[in-house]
């Protein structure tokens, strides 16, 4: 019989479960203005809200926070990180951020300022913090991610590629006096955890070199969009995740990375820069806004654990794992029809909600209301992509509605375990057998102007 592949590590400290009845779930569901992000941790039995921060680091890793010392300039911990940097990513310049967005922050301070109405950085889908930097400098983020990405049930290795078409038709319009930088998200988390081949970074490197803009990854997912690469880009499978994690960032001018994902640390994050004059000028930013430039807003013995998790992550056997546990709740979701992402993404599974809920009108929150009745039935805390998620037209102050209603199950690293994952299917065909008894969504009581999905208040209809 063959041996099943098993996960390359065993669990050596726990953290107790609470459990909970639909009556204590009911109420505090209700304290909690049917806002998912306003629960207390405690009040959730299986909690996938984020896979950022979230992770388990390993006995190497603690044992670099022992080992980290805490000088404020030119810590060893920072030399170990830089090793790791240019190891790893190949890059020559960072800095350390408290966490991703604030990578987002420095960067677009230092090249937009305050307000650059007239400035567009095209992406793939992106990220709500990067939106907001972005959207906060009233510059404007443009989505050119492949069509593909938007038919869940379409079967695609790689939907988080841009669509190098409308891409170069951007840059032609705008040209580079316009576009600051191209900002690629791999894995694109807004558009399922989905990844980009090799050949669509190569494609967008090319358009970006011969129109003179800058590139940046933006790379909390870097490691697993390597494995999506080695496991389905034809010409791929031989070469080792580390080789492909270089060409990919040997691709780039630059990247933004909230560690708390592929770097395995409850938080940190990276700015990344070819150019050293475009890093010393984001290093007067980092100074003001997060620290001096060899902290960043982190303590020595994060930057210690972070290089350690660099190594880890970009190691196959921890991201088979890893990935396929993911996969595995994805598969089992669609044996039992619940209509998902299709494939399934590198760190979450999305759970379709105009296809749960077709009869819930998007002005209702569909994935939203999702979210609360898988709350209320297993305890299980997802996280709403979706309409809520996408906030206002700045100008129009008008809903906007997303293409995709998801709600996305975001698999924390090396904190569940397989039967968790049977729970979690378990939990969703209950909500997808009593489907129809769901009448009514949410309207909104409070929001707030700008990523209004963190604090918002909703009531029922
Ligand atoms: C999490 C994330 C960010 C922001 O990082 P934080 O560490 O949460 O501030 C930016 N981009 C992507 C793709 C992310 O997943």
């Amino acid at each position: 019989m063959e041996l099943p592949r098993i996960e390359p590590y065993k669990i050596k400290m726990v953290e107790p479960v609470n459990f909970s009845t639909r009556e204590d779930r009911e109420r505090w569901i209700r304290e909690a203005d049917y806002n998912l992000f306003n629960l207390k941790s405690d009040q959730v039995i299986v909690d996938l809200l984020t896979d950022s921060g979230t992770g388990a680091m390993s006995q190497q890793q603690w044992a670099e926070m022992m080992l980290g010392d805490e000088a404020y300039a030119g810590a060893a911990s920072y030399f170990k990180l830089k090793e790791a940097v240019s190891e790893i990513l190949g890059f020559p310049f960072f800095l350390p951020t408290h966490q991703g967005r604030a990578a987002e922050n420095v960067l677009f301070q230092t090249l937009l300022g305050h307000d650059a109405p007239d400035q567009v950085i095209p992406g793939n889908s992106h990220f709500d913090t990067t939106k907001g930097h972005i959207e906060f400098r009233h510059a404007k983020p443009l989505d050119v991610t492949i069509a593909e990405a938007f038919d869940t049930t379409l079967e695609h290795p790689f939907k988080g590629n841009l669509d190098l078409g409308r891409l170069e038709a951007a840059l032609r319009e705008y040209g580079p006096a316009r576009i600051p930088l191209v900002l690629v998200t791999v894995t694109c988390n807004s558009s399922g955890g989905q990844p980009v081949s090799l050949e669509n970074l190569r494609g967008v490197r090319e358009l970006c070199s011969r129109h003179g803009v800058r590139l940046f990854l933006d790379a909390a997912r870097f490691a697993e969009n390597a494995y999506f690469i080695k496991t389905r880009e034809p010409g791929c499978a031989d070469r080792s995740v580390r080789e492909i994690v270089r060409e990919m960032f040997s691709l780039a001018d630059g990247f933004t990375m909230s560690a708390k994902k592929d770097g395995i640390v409850n938080i940190g994050g990276l700015l990344g820069f070819r150019d050293e004059e475009l890093f010393r000028r984001c290093c007067t930013f980092n100074i003001v806004f997060e620290g001096y430039i060899t902290y960043g807003g982190l303590a020595g013995r994060d930057l210690g654990a972070l290089a350690q998790g660099l190594r880890e992550s970009t190691e196959f056997d921890y991201l088979e794992a890893r990935v396929g546990q993911v996969a595995h709740l994805g598969r089992r979701l669609r044996e039992l029809d619940i209509p998902v992402q299709w494939p399934i993404g590198g760190h979450a599974v999305f759970v379709d909600a105009k296809k749960f809920l077709p009869h819930i009108p998007q002005a209702e929150y569909p994935a939203q209301l999702l979210g609360v009745e898988l709350y209320l039935e297993a305890g299980v805390r997802g996280v709403e992509i979706g309409t809520l998620l996408a906030d206002r037209d700045p100008v129009t102050r008008e809903d906007r509605y997303p293409a995709l209603e998801l709600l996305r199950l975001a698999i924390p690293r090396r904190v569940y375990n397989l039967q968790h994952m049977e729970y979690i299917a378990a939990g969703l065909k209950n909500v997808w057998d009593r489907r129809d008894s769901i009448k009514r969504g949410f309207g909104i009581a409070w929001e707030a102007p700008i990523m209004r999905h963190f604090t918002v208040r909703l009531h029922r209809l």
